[in-house]
Parts: C-alpha cells; sequence; structure tokens
C-alpha cells in the first residue's frame, strides 16, 4: 500500500509517523508540514518518502538542505500541496489543521483514494460536496476523529436506518467544573491543560471552550447524515467511552477505548481488518466508575452555536468555523477573553444571517471559500472592537 500524510508534523502526524514506522509493507508517498522542516526531513528520511513538501515557501531552503543527498523530491507552498495529493498513492491523512486542509483532501479523493480524516473543517465546512465527491470517484472517507471512529465501527454489520441516535462524549476539558466568572478570566495556558488528550494547540483549545464539541456535533451530521435532533454531546471526564450508536429497538453499543489517537488512526489504516496496535489496553477494575454528565449550555455556548448552524446549513458551517479560527487566533494573540471566542462566533453568524448567502446550498468549492473569507473578515472586524 502507498500512503501520504498531509499535516505529518502535527499531532495527528506524529502518531500516524508512529504507526507507519512500524510498518515494512507501506511505502510512503509524500508528507508535508509547516515550518518544522528539521523534523519533517527527519519523517521523510525515516519512511524514505518519495516527497516532502513544507506550506511555507520561504522554508523550501531550508527543507532541501535538511534533505540534501537523501533522494527525496523537496517542494513548496499551496501550489505544491495540491501537486503533492494528487500523486498516486492508496491512502492519505488529512491531519492538517483548520480550512488549509479542505483542498487536499478533495484531490486525495478525485484520484480515488481513501481519505483518513482528522481534519474535521472538511466536513464542517464543505460536508456535502466532500461525501460527494467521494461518491463520485468510488472513494472512501474513513473518519479520524475518536468519536466519529467509535460511531463508524459501532455501526459495522448494522443499518444505519434503524439507528435512533447518536451520542458523542466531551471530557468536559479543564474548565468542567469552572463557573462562568472564572471562566470569563481563563487564561491561555489554563486552556491548553487538557485532562485526557495530549493534542495541537488549537484543538487544546477548542476542547477547553468545547468548541471542538461543536465542530463535532456537525461532523457527525455530515459524515453520517443523520438529523441534528439524533445526535448528541455527553460530558464523560474519563475518556474512555468515545461515542454511543443508539438503535431503534433501545439498544446502545460504545466503544471504548483508551484515550490514544493511534487507536484510530491505525483502524482507519488497516480498515476493513483489525491488526495490533500499541496503544494500552483497559483496565476496567482500575478505572472503576464511568461518569456522564450533561453539557451546561450556559457555560459552553459553542454547542448551542453548532445547533443553530446545523439547522441552518449551507454555508453556515462554513462562516462558523471561519469565525472560530479568528476567534481562537485572537484569544491566544490576547485580544480577546475565552468566553469572548463564543461572543465573537455568534455576533460573526448573527451579522452574516441578516445579510448575506449564508443558508443557500454549497454546490461548489469557491463558495465555500468565498463564505470563508467573508466570515474571517467580518469576524476581525467585530473582534476590534472587542476587549
Ligand atoms: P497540529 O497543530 O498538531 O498539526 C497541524 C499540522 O498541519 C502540522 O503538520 C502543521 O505544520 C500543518 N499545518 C498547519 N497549518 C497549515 C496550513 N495552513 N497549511 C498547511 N499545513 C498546515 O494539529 P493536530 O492536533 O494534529 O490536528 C490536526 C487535525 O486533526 C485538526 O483538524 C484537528 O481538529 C484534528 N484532530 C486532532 C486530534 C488530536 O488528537 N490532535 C483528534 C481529532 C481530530
Ligand atoms: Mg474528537
Amino acid at each position: 500500500m502507498r500512503v501520504s500524510v498531509f499535516g505529518a508534523t502535527g499531532s495527528i502526524g506524529e502518531s500516524t509517523f508512529d504507526l507507519l514506522q512500524r510498518r515494512d509493507d507501506i511505502e510512503t508517498v509524500a508528507l508535508t508540514g509547516g515550518r518544522n522542516v528539521a523534523r519533517l526531513a527527519e519523517q521523510a528520511r525515516a519512511l524514505r518518502a518519495e516527497l516532502a513538501v513544507t506550506a511555507h515557501d520561504d522554508c523550501y531552503d531550508a527543507l532541501k538542505e535538511a534533505l540534501a543527498g537523501s533522494g527525496v523530491e523537496v517542494a513548496a507552498g499551496t501550489e505544491a500541496l495540491i501537486a503533492a495529493a494528487e500523486r498516486p498513492t492508496d491512502w492519505v491523512m488529512s491531519a492538517i489543521v483548520g480550512a488549509a486542509g479542505l483542498a487536499p483532501g478533495f484531490r486525495a479523493l478525485a484520484q480515488g483514494a481513501t481519505l483518513a480524516l482528522a481534519n474535521k473543517e472538511s466536513l464542517v465546512t464543505a460536508g456535502p460536496l466532500l461525501m460527494a465527491e467521494a461518491a463520485r470517484h468510488s472513494a472512501r472517507i474513513l473518519p479520524v476523529d475518536s468519536e466519529h471512529s467509535a460511531v463508524f465501527q459501532a455501526l459495522v454489520g448494522e443499518d444505519i436506518s434503524q439507528v435512533e441516535r447518536v451520542i458523542i462524549t466531551a471530557s468536559g476539558g479543564p474548565f468542567r467544573e469552572w463557573s462562568k466568572a472564572a471562566l470569563a478570566k481563563a487564561t491561555l495556558a489554563e486552556a491548553m491543560q487538557h485532562p485526557n488528550w495530549a493534542m495541537g494547540q488549537r484543538i487544546t483549545i477548542d476542547s477547553a471552550s468545547l468548541f471542538n464539541k461543536a465542530l463535532e456535533l456537525i461532523e457527525t451530521r455530515e459524515y453520517f447524515d443523520l438529523e441534528p435532533a439524533q445526535i448528541e454531546a455527553v460530558v464523560h471526564p474519563q475518556s474512555i467511552i468515545h461515542a454511543l450508536v443508539g438503535f431503534r429497538d433501545g439498544a446502545m453499543m460504545a466503544h471504548l477505548g483508551a484515550p490514544d489517537m493511534r487507536h484510530a488512526i491505525g483502524y482507519a489504516l488497516n480498515w476493513p481488518e483489525r491488526r495490533d496496535l500499541p496503544v494500552a489496553r483497559l483496565d476496567l477494575a482500575q478505572i472503576g466508575a464511568l461518569s456522564f454528565e450533561a453539557p451546561d449550555p450556559e457555560r459552553f455556548p459553542a454547542l448551542r452555536l453548532s445547533r443553530e448552524v446545523m439547522e441552518l446549513r449551507g454555508h453556515a458551517g462554513a462562516a462558523f468555523n471561519a469565525a472560530k479560527e479568528i476567534a481562537l487566533d485572537a484569544f491566544i494573540g490576547g485580544q480577546i477573553r475565552f468566553l469572548g471566542m463564543a461572543e465573537l462566533v455568534e455576533r460573526t453568524i448573527d451579522s452574516l444571517l441578516s445579510d448575506s448567502c449564508l443558508t443557500d446550498p454549497v454546490l461548489a468549492l469557491e463558495t465555500v471559500a468565498a463564505m470563508d473569507q467573508m466570515a474571517r473578515q467580518r469576524a476581525r472586524a467585530i473582534a476590534a472592537h472587542m476587549d
């Protein structure tokens, strides 16, 4: 099998690299990264990749130098990233963070490759288009989010029309028990203290605000084609159950596992088979108890906003994600407060609702990109007047 990894130097990328390194029956085609060219070069050498691509033109020389004499081809920039996704391969890991992950995923599907999709933003911004593109090319999309991989696995051998509800779990993040007054003062360092998962900076903060869960509710709707009312999120602080599927007879199938993304990645890599994976086995007696609580939309408005976005559909997902990315940048940059992120996203959606094509059906990548840009501009303008 031939594989490519987009976003190889990130958290999901490193976990994918770890699994690939343990296999001698897989050929690596392309690896891509950002500014960490030293690590990208190391990975490319270790996996004997055909090609290494940095997303940044100004990193080309450094990458070229780091790979001198290795036989690995080097390229840089957005066009090169797209070209890399067109290189013949069987399996592509989509692990770039943010809306930038969308285009390479489309190209991978267009060549009929299996798309292992960690980049949830692809489904949030352009779900119907992405699913249609996969169908057109008879290509598979395999979910690589722990919750969605869990749902996918619980559905093996089942008929989706018999599904009554899907419940995805949320750890609740570091602020699960914080009051609204405390949340108003939450710092970046505090938001980075995820209780169970080690992840990239952006998704870690999104987990603290529950924006990550908000994206995942939309991701569930788009991937499994369910009605919003069928999709629920429940807080489960131990992160042992990743999701549950409820059927019309009242039975629920839960997926349990250690919080290690190598499970979801490995499942997608080995699908439809199962193979040994280097993940911890659960000791249920030691875990002792699993607990659940309802999420609080008052303290975590992201969940309420995602319900609105699921109902609106159209380009609302693209606007929601773009506004959220700007809000995240503004929080990381110290421009707005923690709770300001949800406020900014809500105000951006409201403002776009009144005077734009937010709810037009998503028919082309171009209109998704246009909404993405419009929402970013709008969010930046609103953020400039927030404290
Ligand atoms: P990360 O920040 O650790 O890594 C992101 C990768 O993308 C890096 O290789 C970086 O160089 C590259 N990248 C960033 N911006 C880019 C751009 N504009 N163009 C090209 N490349 C760019 O992120 P992560 O935590 O690995 O998350 C990756 C994706 O997987 C996200 O969509 C995230 O929501 C999803 N995801 C992550 C986890 C997790 O455990 N980390 C779990 C589920 C889903
Ligand atoms: Mg997840």
